[in-house]
């Protein structure tokens, strides 16, 4: 059972980590959200002593040494952080995303402030970093739901109000095929894409939305093109069971073998092993994006965060995680921001994971909220407009981006006003909740390019800069290197 299998890898763990402390870190978010740059500004400065003040073990000198080692699992693709690192750094331009799951192990040797840990692990720690896509997480409630009721909840999410004209195609299609006719490869593959199609629409900038099972369907991994995705929910089902050879009975199984061949397994073997979590997520974007998708980050947030711990409303509890103790929500990109706005993402971003808590009814402890930017691309100027000082922020804006009709060549800086978030999220979600559009002032989302590594008097490259990276590893592992 899959109880059994979780349980003998917990035990095989545990052994493990009495004779080397291993943290098992995942970082996940949807697509975009910020987890390669994430993961390779958090490497980039533990391995390059990064000003990392609020992280005790740094700011105290008790960081000896950080090093890249092979990683434990074989099976598991390699994060290639030498890549992103040098398209980062050499480049000046962001890493290909996340498209499956990848690992790094960082080892770091470290002064144990007591005693005991230092004569027992020496004082050293693997940070396993396991990086995969927020998409896969949205597959738990699949657990639960037969062919039927996923079919019924995929048909009706469709026919929201915010997402109809986008599932369209795939609906029409759909309703005017007879779910008990003869199965039909064919069939089986348009239904698929236009159901693909409608989801990757939902994801666009201007719809932002959130949560749009099943996940590999956006996020396929090296699934692309096999049976077990290609289906699709079919609306009007009738009340009997499918008959053989059918359409629908062609549907169900394959519905079926997604959940136990793709979801479940990835749930066992990845997500139960985990210690930690980091979970980052695009707030301005869905902001900017409004109500909907706001409220659409909530229902996937509410998603994710079951995946992590039971809850009253989570029946599936053999498969949630057991072992995660800490889970952080960061809401990045923070650089797009002044500072003083900073606090303020902070504190609506804490009010979407609150509702989202209160709504699975699960234990909100040990979920911690910060704003970040994992990658600093911006920094703070104030510019002098009809006698008033006004905060701005400059950065060198990619190629090709339009600011108000101005084509950039990515060689040029310029200072942006980026827009104010309110200073009271309770009239944030006055205006979410009573669907007032827009329910914030537009955020100037400009995409820069990340920031040029100046290099000490003596020659040394600096790490990179970011905002609030250093809380968030703190939070994530500092108990473990106390
Ligand atoms: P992933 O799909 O979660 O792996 O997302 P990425 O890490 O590839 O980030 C997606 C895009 O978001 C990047 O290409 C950047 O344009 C932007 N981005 C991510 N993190 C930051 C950050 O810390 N600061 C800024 N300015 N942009 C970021």
């Amino acid at each position: 059972t899959d109880e059994a299998l979780i349980a003998f890898d917990t035990l095989t763990d545990r052994a493990a980590n009495l004779i080397q402390p291993t943290l098992r870190l995942g970082v996940t978010g949807l697509s975009r959200a910020g987890k390669t740059v994430f993961i390779t500004a958090l490497v980039h400065n533990l391995l390059h002593g990064g000003r990392l003040p609020m992280f005790q073990a740094a700011h105290s000198g008790r960081l000896a040494r950080a090093f890249l080692e092979p990683q434990p699992d074989d099976a598991v693709p390699r994060f290639q952080y030498e890549d992103h690192v040098a398209r980062m750094i050499s480049d000046r331009l962001w890493p290909d995303s996340t498209r499956a799951i990848s690992e790094l192990r960082l080892t770091i040797e470290y002064e144990s402030a007591s005693g005991w840990n230092r004569f027992f692990s020496g004082g050293k720690l693997c940070l396993d970093i396991v990086d995969y896509p927020g998409e896969w997480l949205l597959d738990l409630p699949l657990l639960g739901q037969d062919f039927s009721e996923f079919s019924l909840n995929a048909t009706s999410l469709a026919r929201s109000p915010v997402r109809t004209d986008l599932a369209a195609p795939w609906l029409e299609k759909a309703q005017s095929i007879d779910p008990l006719k003869q199965a039909d490869e064919a069939d089986a593959r348009e239904l698929a894409r236009l159901f693909t199609d409608y989801l990757r629409a939902c994801k666009q900038e201007e719809r932002a939305l959130s949560t749009l099972p099943p996940g590999r369907f956006l996020m396929p991994g090296d699934l692309d093109g096999s049976p077990a995705l290609t289906f699709a929910p079919l609306p009007n089902l009738p009340d009997t069971s499918a008959p053989k050879g059918s359409l629908m009975a062609m549907m169900e199984r394959r519905y079926e073998s997604y959940k136990s061949v793709v979801v479940k397994p990835f749930f066992r073997e990845h997500v139960a092993r985990l210690d930690r979590q980091i979970v980052l997520i695009d707030a301005m974007q869905a902001m900017n994006a409004g109500q909907e998708a706001v409220m659409d980050l909530e229902r996937a947030l509410s998603d994710v965060l079951s995946c992590f711990r039971p809850g009253s409303g989570n029946l599936l509890t053999n498969l949630v995680s057991r072992r995660i103790d800490k889970v952080l929500i960061a809401a990045t990109k923070a650089d797009h921001l002044h500072h003083e706005s900073h606090d303020r993402l902070e504190a609506i971003a804490r009010r979407i994971v609150d509702r989202a808590v209160a709504t699975i009814g699960v234990n909100g402890a040990n979920i911690e909220v910060l704003a970040l930017a994992a990658v600093r691309a911006t920094r703070e100027a104030t510019v002098r407009q009809d006698g008033e000082e006004l905060p701005v922020i400059v950065g060198t804006p990619l190629k090709g981006e339009r600011i108000g009709g101005e084509l950039f060549d990515g060689n040029r800086k310029t200072a942006i006003f980026p827009g104010d978030l309110p200073r009271n999220p309770d009239s944030f979600f006055e205006a979410v909740d009573s669907h007032s559009q827009p329910i914030v002032p537009e955020i100037n989302i400009v995409r820069f390019r990340p920031p040029l590594i100046e290099e000490s008097d003596t020659g040394v490259k600096l790490s990179l800069p970011h905002i609030r990276l250093d809380r968030a590893l703190e939070y994530l592992m500092g108990d473990r290197l106390a």
